[in-house]
């Protein structure tokens, strides 16, 4: 079965901000979904999640595996903050996916944005923050929710345009018929609990009618920062004859994985998965 992505994306402000310095991009045609959440003084946060997500993207489009264009972004946000008095020191989180049609997804993390696995009722998060209070979780001095409450809840330890490189967190799933995957920023997470934000995405089935409900969740608990959500749902195409998708030349649905194969200089990102391997993986992180 093929899976085709049905995405919902939102972002805003909040109540007390007075610019908006997170950015996402949701790019169907090379299977392309990320949130960025930058920092910086002047107007560098804004340049730095707007540079980085552009940056990913071109390069993602040329041909570079995941853990490589989230690289590229990296450099370009901190040449242009070295180049730029005015940007220097901006940096931004980021969080990107890759899927293809058969449903595998590679995410590329820095930073305390996330993105949460709804399956079977049940709400994972699928990346570790690089954040000081989860760095005390680990090490057993701050208890899970005593870091909700934390007022360094906010300070991460790994950012995208500090330096000239950065250690990407990569992380692979297989998605199923019926998953829904959230991406956010910090602006969501730390306003609306787990638990909400699990009922919300099951009880709300539009995928953009729940996106715009977290947003409104985060708003209505305070919005005391920028909120960014992204809801991707996967679904099969139980019924996908070849005629239709000529008839849809719109639709997100059919043929783009083997078109974009084809195109792209390496292929490796979207080549379809062999019929061989297991397909019970479930995620695991890798550091390198
Ligand atoms: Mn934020």
């Amino acid at each position: 079965m093929r899976l085709h992505l049905q995405v919902g994306a939102a972002t805003d402000i909040g109540q007390v901000r007075d610019h908006n310095e997170d950015g996402y991009l949701v790019d169907h045609d090379v299977g392309l979904i990320a949130v960025a959440d930058g920092m910086g003084g002047h107007r560098g946060g804004e340049v730095a999640s707007a540079t980085a997500l552009e940056a990913l993207r071109v390069a993602f489009v040329a041909g570079a595996p995941i853990d490589e264009a989230v690289d590229v972004a990296n450099d370009a946000v901190h040449e242009q903050s070295i180049a730029d008095p005015n940007l220097r020191g901006m940096g931004t989180t980021l969080t990107a996916g890759s899927f293809d049609d058969e449903g595998h997804l590679v995410l590329g993390h820095v930073g305390d944005s996330r993105a949460y696995l709804a399956r079977d009722g049940e709400l994972e998060r699928v990346t570790t923050d690089h954040s000081l209070v989860e760095e005390l979780i680990q090490a057993g001095e701050l208890t899970p929710d005593e870091a909700e409450r934390d007022p360094r809840r906010s300070m991460i330890t790994r950012a995208l345009g500090l330096e000239p490189s950065v250690v990407v967190d990569i992380i692979e799933l297989d998605l199923r018929d019926g998953d829904r995957l959230l991406l956010c920023s910090d602006g969501l997470t730390t306003m609306v609990g787990e638990d909400d934000i699990a009922s919300l995405l099951a009880e709300e089935p539009d995928a953009a009618t729940a996106a715009d409900r977290l947003v409104d969740a985060a708003n209505a608990a305070g919005g005391v920062d920028n909120i960014t959500v992204v809801v991707i749902d996967v679904v099969g195409d139980a019924a996908s004859p070849e005629s239709e998708s000529e008839s849809e030349s719109e639709s997100e649905s059919e043929s783009e994985s083997d078109e974009r194969a084809a195109e792209r200089p390496d292929g490796v990102a979207h080549e379809p998965a062999d019929d061989a391997e297991p397909r019970t993986r479930r995620w695991f992180g890798l550091r390198r």
